[in-house]
């Protein structure tokens, strides 16, 4: 489940940007997985919405969102779920560490 108190203020100025997204008026279900899939569907369906986010023109203000937001669910700018969580993970070590 998300963590909503790590989300921005609900600003329209915040936001603004995902109006601009390619992943706009697309099919939800290709950016976030059903329950129980694995393997090469999985693989082929996170690939299908890395392509859309390649060409976004929003990418790294979506990615910075998902990665302060720790969104755990789906692709955002351009990142699938096990890639955020291993930089977030690398995050946190580093602060401990220093
Ligand atoms: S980077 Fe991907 S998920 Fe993010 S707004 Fe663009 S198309 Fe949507």
């Amino acid at each position: 489940m998300t963590c909503t108190t790590r989300l921005p203020k609900p600003v329209a100025d915040v936001w603004d940007w995902q109006i601009e997204g390619s992943c706009r008026g697309a099919n939800s279900a290709i950016f976030f997985h059903p329950d129980n899939e694995r393997g090469s569907a999985r693989s082929a369906r996170e690939n299908h919405a890395k392509q859309i986010c390649a060409a976004c023109p929003v990418l790294e203000q979506c990615r910075q969102h998902a990665l302060e937001a720790q969104e755990p669910y789906g692709v955002w700018g351009g990142m699938g779920e096990d890639e955020r969580r291993k930089i977030i993970a690398s995050a946190r070590r580093r602060l401990r560490v220093a």
